[in-house]
């Protein structure tokens, strides 16, 4: 077994893990690419790679061919009994590989980078994490915490994986302990993001009543319909979802309408129309508060007859800062003893984190690589940066279980 994480690093790239992203996997196998969906080759391999290696492993079914890895290396003193216990978290999924012009599974290196689905995010990460916590056997047990890496499956649609993990992890079935901390990997050039925006995404449908064109008196049309829930909406993001809260990191929630569909033919009035509605939260909103809200607007500006709302398409909270400072502030220390700038950090996109945080475990988001080349068609990651991180995450568990 090397100790190389960019070699590492070539292995994850080269095993397919990509998530539907809510789409059958049968459909998708069909159609002859079904050999690159989902975790399960890779969560094979990283078995593989991990048993023996005196580590205590959890497997934990989330669905079918979709298992979380719960990967602990236990300290002198457990958790419980006065030990500390730090948790890493890192998504086995990519998202898929539509578009890409550079091969997504070779693993191809050119000039100090590592391309491939997935190199930034999140497997050069899991690479660091994986050698970093072999690396931490080799430091005597009394002065490091418990470690539990958590290899969690479907983060890019719906972040149901960290969800399980953090329930069974605070559950007392590993440890009779809350972890003190949780450190989840993704591109974020070593800023580390103490907190996020929540998401919530539901369909909204017009109902109407078809027709032939020819006489569109008789008929009920949904297009014309959903024209004024959206003129409605327009005027709902323009002027009230900004005012529903502020955070300093993150600026105000917003809403934005992505998708539009209705009708079937232009000689038939419209009977139906749906529009897809994406809803960034502030982290201590609460999507089904969120929609309610969209709900109400519109009834009260006359806007709800013949409109339906779905139940949500997914909804994850933010990552709220307070809780976290402590281990923020470990954190960054470890990262500027390194010579890397870093200040703490908001971000737009969401993550495994409030998973941990929202069951009350503190949870920063800290990693290599930059966002910018995340779901990228020439994904790519530094490979500098990953081996920066092996030695930053050693540094800081050693720092964490003195803190
Ligand atoms: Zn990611």
């Amino acid at each position: 077994v090397s100790d190389d994480p960019i070699e590492l690093l070539t292995q994850l790239v080269r095993i397919p893990s990509v998530n539907p992203m809510g789409r059958s996997v049968d459909g998708l196998s069909s159609q002859g690419d079904g050999n690159i969906w989902l975790e399960g080759r890779l969560t094979a391999f990283l078995l593989d790679r991990l048993n023996g290696g005196a580590f205590k492993i959890d497997m934990q079914e989330v669905e079918p061919q979709r298992s979380n890895l719960l990967v602990t290396l236990p300290a002198a003193t457990p958790p419980g009994k006065g030990g500390r216990w730090l948790l890493w978290d890192v998504h086995q999924d990519t998202v898929p590989i539509d578009g890409m012009i550079v091969p997504p599974f070779e693993a191809l290196r050119e000039n100090g980078r590592l391309y491939g689905r997935g190199a930034c995010d999140v497997k050069g990460s899991m690479a660091a994490m994986l050698i970093a916590l072999e690396r931490l056997r080799e430091v005597p047990a009394g002065r490091r915490p418990t470690v539990t890496l958590v290899l969690s499956v479907n983060e890019e649609f719906g972040f149901s994986g960290a969800s399980d993990a953090a329930r069974k992890l605070t559950s007392g079935d590993i440890y009779p302990a809350m972890p003190d901390a949780a450190i989840v990997a993704e591109p974020t050039e070593f800023q580390v993001v103490v907190t996020h925006k929540g998401v919530v995404r539901w369909r909204i449908e017009t109902h109407g009543k078809a027709c032939h064109s020819s006489a569109p008196d008789q008929g009920d049309n949904a297009i014309y319909r959903m024209g004024r829930v959206l003129g409605g909406l327009d005027e709902y993001a323009r002027t009230v979802v900004g005012t529903l809260g502020h955070e300093p990191l993150l600026g105000s929630p917003t809403l934005s309408v992505g998708t539009i569909a209705g009708g079937v033919s232009v000689n038939t009035v419209p009977d139906f129309c749906t529009i897809d509605v994406d809803r960034r939260m502030a982290p201590d909103e609460d999507g089904a508060a969120a929609m309610a809200h969209v709900a109400e607007w519109l009834k009260s500006h006359g806007l709800a007859d013949g409109v339906t709302h779905s139940a949500p398409v997914m909804s994850s909270r933010g990552l709220k800062a307070a809780g976290g400072e402590r281990l923020a502030e470990t954190v960054l220390a470890a990262t500027h003893a390194a010579g890397i700038t870093s200040a703490k950090v908001g971000v737009p996109f969401g993550t495994d984190a409030p998973a941990y945080s929202c069951l009350g475990i503190p949870a920063v988001v800290w990693g290599p690589g930059s966002i910018a080349q995340a779901h990228t068609k020439d994904e790519w990651i530094e490979e500098a940066a990953v081996h920066a991180y092996v030695d930053l995450l050693v540094e800081h568990a050693v720092r964490f279980a003195e803190s």
